[in-house]
């Protein structure tokens, strides 16, 4: 399904993809919005990027669509069964290669004990044409899967949330800005925060008219209309 269609959204969908997104998720609905607006939908409009979701749910077992058992061993919770994940993975990557035939997708699972997404790791899969997200729920996943399905486990932060999605929709939203064309101006990530062009470090503070606002005012470097002190004063505001 591509998502603007699946999500409801009129467009005129030029189909050239530069990235291709494969998500695999229990809740697709919950991507409309974060995936569907602003740069993301323009990016998607334009060719520049396709994503794709798959609802895990029709992948389950018997009457219930089963994607889930209590875990061996025992204890709290619920743990996603590897039979139900692997099918969705292996037909999920058949349908894509009807985009790319002779090439596999870099799978992603996200989970909070992943590495931890950074941005130059953004930039290195925005070069990537074929990404595969798997968002996890419950307990998370069979360990089988994790092992012989997924190229990588990612984390967007040592805390625990609810499910995959989220993390799939701040990856996708980095991951889509570092793809040439997708931003209005190619600089603009080119000199953000982490960025290599800034030294990975934060960026220096941003200024706009008034001039002088409750009393306080725009340093005066940022006034003075010479580019080499005001190149100078940034730098020197990287955190
Ligand atoms: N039992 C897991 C643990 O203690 O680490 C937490 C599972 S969490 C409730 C359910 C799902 O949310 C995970 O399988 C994963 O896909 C996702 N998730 C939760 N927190 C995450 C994080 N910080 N980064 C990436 N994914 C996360």
């Amino acid at each position: 399904m591509d998502v603007l269609r699946c999500l409801g959204t009129p467009t005129k969908f030029r189909y050239n993809p530069r990235m291709r997104v494969d998500i695999l998720t229990l809740f697709p609905v919950m991507f409309q919005g974060p995936l569907t607006e602003s740069i993301l939908a323009r990016a998607q409009g334009e060719g520049l990027l396709t994503i794709k979701f798959h609802d895990l749910r029709e992948f389950g077992l018997g009457n219930y669509h089963q994607v889930d058992d209590s875990p061996y061993g025992g204890g709290a919770g619920m743990v996603m069964r590897a039979d139900v994940l692997v099918t969705a993975i292996e037909k999920v990557t058949e349908l894509g290669r009807k985009d790319f035939p002779r090439r596999k997708p870099h799978r992603i699972y996200f989970s909070p004990r992943g590495r931890k997404l950074k941005q130059a790791k953004a930039e290195r899969l925005a070069k990537k044409p074929w990404l595969l997200l798997l968002c996890g729920r419950y307990e998370g996943i069979d360990q089988r899967v994790i092992d012989g399905w997924i190229d990588e486990e990612m984390s967007i932060g040592d805390y625990v949330l609810t499910g995959g999605e989220l993390p799939a929709m701040v990856l996708v939203d980095a991951v889509a800005r570092q793809i040439p064309g997708v931003l209005g101006k190619e600089e603009s990530a080119s000199q953000e925060s982490f960025s290599e062009s800034l030294g990975r470090k934060k960026e220096y503070p941003h200024y706009t008219r008034p001039e002088e606002f409750r009393g306080t005012k725009v340093p005066s470097v940022l006034l003075s209309g010479n580019h080499a002190e005001i190149e100078k004063w940034r730098r020197e505001q990287l955190q």
